[in-house]
């Protein structure tokens, strides 16, 4: 019944993964359109990137080419701001907005933002509830351990509570792209209309990553809480 499809899950879990896939192709299409579009000054995803993280004193992150759709991200450890093929090279609107937006991230490292040091504090937690929570739920109930059941609910919520983390990280970083991409003239009124919608439908798969593992965990503490009326 745990792993299996309970009426929970249906009335749920799975509306939320439907939103999930929606925002997953309405980021895709929007990327896709913004990608035809080039913009006037002819920087690409990585010459903005280049100079933004100069401008803000952080000459000593790199920007890195990587491999794949979408796969832009900076990282902390490393000092890298890595950007995908289709931004790396290209001096498109979507371009510039994405590789602006990963700068973002590496300013917020460097100026020690705190929902991003809170973000980065609570990954080790959540590797361990993502594995270990639903197990420790199930093994509860068959064993009628309240406590068993209690940390593996909490172990989960940590999840919940990093997707929530995540969403003032993701929108600070939209907003700092947008501020300095149209503040330095990097790109024009029309530009930015199309920069500020790439990166808000970006914004919409985290929320939507929110919205699933909150249904998750709402599954969870119902099916736990079920087991008491028995
Ligand atoms: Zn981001």
């Amino acid at each position: 019944m745990f792993y299996g499809f309970d009426r929970y899950y249906f009335i749920l879990v799975v509306p939320a993964l439907i939103i999930a896939g929606w925002a997953q192709m309405k980021v895709s299409t929007t990327f896709s359109t913004y990608s035809r579009m080039p913009v006037g000054n002819r920087m690409t995803g990585a010459d903005a990137a280049r100079f933004i993280l100069d401008m803000n004193g952080l000459t000593n992150v790199r920007v890195e080419r990587i491999a794949g759709k979408l796969t832009d991200n900076y990282n902390p450890t490393d000092r890298v701001v890595r950007l995908s093929d289709s931004v790396y090279g290209s001096a498109t609107i979507a371009a510039v907005g994405v590789a602006a937006h990963e700068c973002g991230h590496a300013v917020q490292h460097a100026t020690g933002y705190a929902p991003l040091k809170l973000r980065t504090a609570i990954i080790p937690a959540t590797q361990i509830g993502s594995t270990l929570a639903v197990p420790m739920i199930f093994l509860g109930i068959l064993m009628s351990s309240d406590p068993l059941v209690n940390i593996g609910i909490l172990l989960f919520s940590l999840m919940t509570v990093f997707q929530l983390v995540t969403l003032p990280v993701e929108f600070n970083a939209s907003a700092r792209a947008v501020a300095t991409l149209s503040g330095h003239g990097m790109v024009n009124a029309e530009e930015e209309r199309g920069v500020k919608k790439v990166l808000s439908a970006a914004a919409l798969t985290y929320v939507a990553a929110l919205l699933v593992s909150a249904m998750q965990l709402l599954r969870l503490v119902l099916i736990a809480g079920r087991r008491n009326d028995r």
